[in-house]
């Protein structure tokens, strides 16, 4: 039986997603930057929270740890790598560890870039990934902790996902993103063809997450930088855009 994945939008464009596995009842929280919102969203669907799943250390995506554990008596798994910055954490892993949601089994990869620990965590079977800060629709993170390297390894492995697989990120980042895509590219007819999507959604208040790697290997100019040079290079014209 798949997963069901529910979002709960948070802060000013921040994604929780809760990854519910009906068969053995068990629920997950991915990268929870509160507590309250998140404790709603699951006792609306009568889920009952088991495990919390963070992929790094930054507040908004962890902030709520505490609260939903004391809420819940729930198991919070994330990268070793960050487990001094992370003090919530029961269960540290790192890439080519398996997590598993009931009979769903969940591969970390290791995408180091964002912050220096950054996991993602890939279920092959529901042709899920959820990313964290490391692939947003139409961008990656910022490299506060890591180098463009990295973050163009970090591409091409979540790259070499199955196309079909859907990409949950942890921010609603599209508009923006793609404007700079616009620019980066600007005789790529797929990424004005999405814009054109991305804008009415927008305009309707609607998200545009999740996305798949398939329409992210089409449109994200990151993705597509075809060595680290233009990663960075892209990523710096990013951070300085507006
Ligand atoms: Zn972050
Ligand atoms: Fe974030």
């Amino acid at each position: 039986m798949p997963i069901d994945v529910a979002r709960i939008p948070v802060l000013s464009d921040n994604y929780v997603w809760l990854a519910h596995d009906a068969a053995s009842g068990e629920t997950a929280v991915i990268d929870p930057a509160v507590a309250e919102p998140v404790l709603a969203a699951a006792a609306e669907r009568g889920w009952t929270i088991t495990q919390i799943w963070n992929t790094h250390w930054h507040p908004d995506h962890t902030g709520g740890n505490a609260e939903i554990k004391a809420a819940t008596g729930c198991t919070i798994t994330g990268p070793a790598a960050e487990a001094e910055r992370i003090p919530t954490l029961d269960v540290q892993v790192t890439g080519g560890d398996v997590v598993t949601l009931g009979a769903t089994t969940a591969q970390v990869i290791d995408v180091p870039a964002h912050t220096a620990g950054h996991i993602a965590l890939h279920l092959p079977t529901e042709q899920v990934v959820f990313v964290g800060d490391t692939l947003f629709a139409m961008g990656c993170g910022r490299l506060f902790e890591g180098t463009a390297e990295q973050m163009f390894a970090n591409m091409q492995t979540l790259g070499a996902l199955p196309p079909e697989t859907v990409v949950y990120c942890a921010h609603e980042y599209t508009q923006s993103n793609g404007r700079y895509a616009l620019v980066a590219e600007p005789d790529n007819a797929d990424i004005a063809a999405r814009m054109a999507q991305v804008d009415a959604a927008r305009t309707n208040g609607e998200p545009t997450v999740p996305t798949t790697i398939a329409l992210e290997r089409a449109t994200n100019p990151f993705m597509r930088a075809k060595d680290a040079a233009e990663l960075a290079e892209r990523r710096a014209a990013k951070d300085a855009f507006r």
